[in-house]
């Protein structure tokens, strides 16, 4: 597994991380998780992220890592880097959700009660609150890296400009951003257009790109049917609408890119995403221990020529898959 500096800090992220958004809740056996942390961190992969709500429920996720880590990876804590977020709807009423320091502050120490831990390694404001004032918020990571919750501070979703703004409040405080992670894929390059790598560049914060595989469509799996366990078969964060006939075309066109590559299109989605030397890390999601093991498989060939790329181009255009676009305020 490389390892990339995430900006000008001292932390070193594996090029692909593990994320445990789906696949992680009650309605998953235990085995199962275990089994795709397990072969994660056997092959190198040692960042795991989470989040408040991950589940279903939300929360279950959480402690479902949290059983993993106290059963299996009690004497790896050190090797690893584990990273929550608050910032969806958690619990009812009004310190639930958003960005205020009420919320973030409390919600972040239910995370550690969950997953087990004294701390985790990057905590993160979720989503940007447009009524919250950014200098709350920001506070609030700062509060939380320098009480001993976390020991970085990240943002997701944050477009280029309210970046460029909580990056500046971060950096008066005292405590820089570590890390941004917005979407990424093939099928959805806004950060490309929203300037959003240069202003992380400028200032020496990592990024995290999440969803390279477009929730699974950037694999084969869907070329021929929906089929059933998949996420789309679930209608969970996937719709079935997202496959039109023009996202198919784009796929079975990239699929047979990847193949002339020797990659599957799940390994060339991975690898393409990490393109970029500006991208430190790509997260992905897994529902097996053998889609971990595919996945991983991309490290083997990172390199694209110019006509690659350039043939790439034709297809990897917006698939209107962006449901954080709200949230990046695009
Ligand atoms: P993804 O890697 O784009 O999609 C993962 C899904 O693709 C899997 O559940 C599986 O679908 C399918 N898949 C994975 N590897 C495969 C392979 N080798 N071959 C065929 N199918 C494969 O990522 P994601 O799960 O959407 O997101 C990854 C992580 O990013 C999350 O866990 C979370 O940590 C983070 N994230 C963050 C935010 C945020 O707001 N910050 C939002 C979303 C995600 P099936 O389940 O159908 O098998």
């Amino acid at each position: 597994m490389p390892y990339r500096r995430c900006g000008q800090s001292g932390l070193q992220l594996p090029a692909v991380s593990l994320g445990l958004w789906h696949n992680f809740g009650d309605d998953v056996a235990h085995q199962t998780k275990q089994a795709i942390c397990r072969t994660a961190f056997d092959l190198g992969v040692t960042h795991f992220d989470l989040a408040n709500n991950y589940g279903p429920p939300p929360g279950s996720a959480e402690k479902a890592f949290g059983r993993i880590l106290s059963e299996d990876f009690k004497a790896h804590r050190d090797e690893l880097v584990i990273s929550t977020k608050a910032g969806y709807n958690m619990w009812p009423g009004p310190y639930g959700e958003w960005g205020s320091r009420k919320y973030l502050v409390s919600s972040c120490d239910q995370s550690l009660k969950r997953l087990k831990v004294d701390y985790v390694d990057i905590f993160y404001s979720h989503r940007f609150d447009p009524d919250t004032p950014l200098e709350e918020t920001m506070g609030a990571l700062d509060y939380i890296v320098r009480s001993g919750r976390a020991l970085y501070a990240g943002i997701s979703s944050y477009n280029a400009k309210r970046t460029s703004e909580a990056l500046a409040i971060l950096k008066n405080l005292g405590t820089p951003c570590l890390i941004h992670q917005p979407s990424y894929s093939m099928l959805n390059r806004w950060i490309e257009d929203d300037g959003l790598l240069d202003v992380l560049e400028d200032s020496g914060v990592g990024t995290i790109i999440f969803s390279p595989l477009a929730q699974g469509m950037l694999t084969d799996k869907y070329l021929k049917e929906i089929p059933q366990g998949s996420r789309a078969a679930q209608s969970k964060s996937l719709n079935p609408a997202f496959l039109t006939p023009e996202n198919l075309q784009r796929i079975a066109a990239l699929n047979v890119i990847a193949g002339k590559r020797g990659q599957t299109l799940a390994q060339m989605a991975i690898s393409w995403a990490l393109r970029d030397r500006r991208v430190t890390s790509a997260l992905i999601g897994a529902s097996s221990a053998q889609q971990v093991r595919d996945s991983v498989g991309a490290i083997e060939n990172l390199e694209f020529s110019e006509d690659e790329l350039r043939r790439i181009d034709e297809h990897a255009l917006d698939g209107g898959l962006n449901i954080w676009k709200e949230s990046a305020e695009i």
